[in-house]
Formats: C-alpha cells, structure tokens, sequence
C-alpha cells in the first residue's frame, strides 16, 4: 500500500499544559503549511474564555496533551493557497470555536456548524491534517480553511474585537434566534464575559434590558454597558417585583442556581435560554412551565453566516468587549482571577508578548 506522504509543517511559537495540574508554559508546535483552501494567519490577538481553562484542567475528560487553548482569536491574513477568494495577505480576520465540519449534514447546509457531528473545535478535536490533537490560539499563528474564517470590521479594535468570536456569538445567536426588539423586556442573568455582551446586545435591539446579578456593586457597571434596571436575585422582593414581565431571559451563569425562579418571572409563550453550562442537572418545576406556556431551552455559539453577520453588526454599531489587556506569561494568573470573577470583562492575550 502506498504510504501517505505527511503534510509539509512549520513550527510556531505557544502556550501549553503538559497535564491537568501543570500550568501553562511556552512551548512550540506545529502548523501544516497552507493547502490551497488555506487561509495562514499570524495571530494579534486571543481572548481567555472560561471554556479554556475547562479544557486545559480536563474538567470534560477529553483533553489530549500537549494542550493549547484559545478560541476567540484575531489576526492578520500572513499568506492564502491558491484557491482561496475571499481573502489576500493584510486582511483582519478572525478565527472563533469551530475551524472545520463536514460541510454536507443538515446542520451545515442550514448554516449551523455548531450542530455538525463532525464538527472540528479550534481545540481538542482530531486534527485531520497532522494528527494528534487541533491546538488554538494561544500562539503566534494558525492555519484555517477559507470558509471558517472571519472577516473583522476595520474600525473596530483588534483587541477588544477578539472576544466577539466566542462570548460575542453566543449572547447575539439566542438574542436573535428569539427575535429580541423593541417594545420587549429582557433580562441578562449574569454579569460576566458573557453577560456583558448580552447587555450589549439587547441594549443594540432595542429591548428593555434588566440584569439579574448576585452582586449589587455591579449595578453602576451594568448600566453603563446597556441595562436599564438592575435586579439584585437574592433579594426575593426585588425578584417578586419582577413576577410574569418578561418576554426573554438570557441565563450566562455557569454555577448552580435556581432556575424556577427566573422561569416565574416570564410573561406567557416566555423563553428561558441557557447559555451558561452548570455542570451538575439542576431542578425545574413544571408548574411555571405550564401555567404560562413557558419555553426553557438552550443556544451554542453560533454558525458561520451567523458569526459574520454578528461581527458586521458589530462594526456597523462599535460593539466590542470590554477587556483588559494581558503579556502571554501573565496567563496562568488571569485564570486564578477568571475564577474569583475579577475581570472587567474578558482577558485578551496580546501575542506580541510571545517571543
Ligand atoms: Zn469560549
Ligand atoms: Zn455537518
């Protein structure tokens, strides 16, 4: 039988863990050199988001090592293979969750790669090319076929564009798939990397936004980033004062929490969507579902059309995420604090700091 030659490779500078206890470190790993569908991309920039940390630490037990993480990355088109037509060397493009799929299934022909059983995660999935395990984006460049790549608006920050590619889509996905506007109430449970970008959003749409925080220093912040009332979840009269007054809830939490609570607080034919992922099943009652025609489902990231059409909405209304800006050697770090929730609202890694 004749051997299948290996596809020619180059090497780039990261950032990996060697196990679930070990921290990250710099490293060097390889890229296939750009087939003709290829777009070859040198990374500016990556967000930190808590699905990272998940996968680093294998906390969903299928994490391969040497493991590199990042998902929400920007960058500049370095070179293209011959076949590609939608992008040339310089363009800014982005590179977001998924960086392949089978392209036949029904979920792809309707746009929902997400969905794809053959879905290939920037990270942690099979890599067809090289072998091994697909490594993100906490690296100096990567290599994407031309369909799961991005455009990114010019007059956005690169930076502060970065976290639109992952906490971005999976806040604007749901808010349109249930068609948020004016004239609507909706509330944003959480205020986090995702939960900011909810508010963003919503706000954008035209809705009536409420926050429902745990933490009532975070009202003035709230506000600022689109909120028109700020609803503190552990006080029961506050939450009372809300009963059956809203079209829409967007649920970002990933700690347990009570869900029957917000699901009392939907009009008739009112949808709760989760997009937060406790990791232990939690309690619904059916009685809130019942007596009002409630929905409670749940939203992934978003498709590629989807993910596009989010970032040209975004160019066309200055929508980026609030970040703070960090070296890749101060990422270990970032995570401890990711995990205390002390960040305002996402950690962007600047790759320039990778030398
Ligand atoms: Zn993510
Ligand atoms: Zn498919």
């Amino acid at each position: 039988m004749p051997t299948q030659s290996k596809p020619r490779a180059y090497s780039v500078k990261a950032y990996a863990t060697s196990g679930a206890k070990a921290p990250l470190g710099a490293t060097t790993i390889s890229r296939r050199e750009p087939t003709e569908t290829d777009v070859q991309i040198d990374i500016l920039y990556c967000g930190v988001c808590h699905s990272d940390l998940h996968f680093v630490r294998n906390e969903w037990g299928f994490t391969q090592y040497p493991a590199v993480p990042g998902h929400e990355v920007v960058g500049r088109v370095r070179a293209v293979g011959a076949g590609v037509k939608k992008f040339k060397a310089g363009d800014l493009v982005g590179v977001g969750c998924l960086v392949d799929s089978c392209r036949t299934c029904p979920d792809c022909r309707a746009g929902l790669e997400q969905f794809c059983p053959e879905m290939v995660m920037t990270y942690g999935s099979a890599d067809k090319h090289l072998g091994g395990g697909t490594l993100g984006g906490y690296s100096q460049g990567i290599v994407v076929t031309e369909e799961f790549v991005l455009r990114i608006p010019a007059n956005l920050s690169a930076a502060a564009a970065a976290p639109l590619l992952c906490a971005g889509i999976t806040t604007y996905s749901p808010l349109r798939r249930w068609k948020v506007g004016p004239g609507q109430k909706v509330g944003i449970v959480g205020l986090g990397g995702l939960g900011h970008m909810g508010l963003k959003f919503a706000h954008a749409f035209g809705a009536h936004v409420v926050l429902f925080t745990t933490s009532p220093g975070k009202s003035a912040d709230a506000r600022r980033l689109g909120a028109h009332e700020v609803v503190v979840s552990k006080d029961e009269a506050q939450m009372a004062a809300q009963a059956g007054s809203f079209d829409f809830i967007l649920d970002t939490v990933s700690a347990p929490h009570d869900m029957n609570a917000y699901l009392g607080l939907l009009k008739r034919d009112g949808n709760l969507v989760l997009v937060g992922a406790p990791s232990e099943p939690f309690a619904v009652a059916a009685f809130p579902l019942i007596m009002r025609r409630r929905s409670f489902s749940g939203s992934l990231i978003g498709g590629l059309p989807e993910t596009q059409e989010m970032l040209d909405f975004c160019g066309q209304h200055g929508i980026t995420s609030d970040i703070e800006l960090i070296r890749m050697d101060q990422v270990n770090e970032a995570y401890e604090r990711m995990l205390k929730s002390d960040v305002k609202y996402r950690f962007v890694i600047d790759m320039a700091s990778l030398k």
